[in-house]
């Protein structure tokens, strides 16, 4: 499994950051980012889907 952001939709809220830091990172465009990973924790990536308030996030 990986995810998207779609960019668009995102409203720099942290969400997903503060749930997964090592999956998703906030840039100075003031967006979520997902980072690459070996280790992918499907249970984490499925919080941050559920809770960001804005449906940015979804499986790739
Ligand atoms: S939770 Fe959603 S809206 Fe908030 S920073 Fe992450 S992708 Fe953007």
């Amino acid at each position: 499994m990986a995810v998207k952001i779609d960019q668009d939709a995102c409203i720099g809220c942290g969400v997903c950051e503060g749930l997964y830091p090592d999956l998703f990172r906030m840039e100075d465009d003031g967006k979520a980012h997902v980072t690459d990973l070996t280790a992918f924790d499907i249970d984490l990536a499925r919080e941050a889907i559920d809770e960001c308030p804005t449906e940015a996030i979804s499986e790739d």
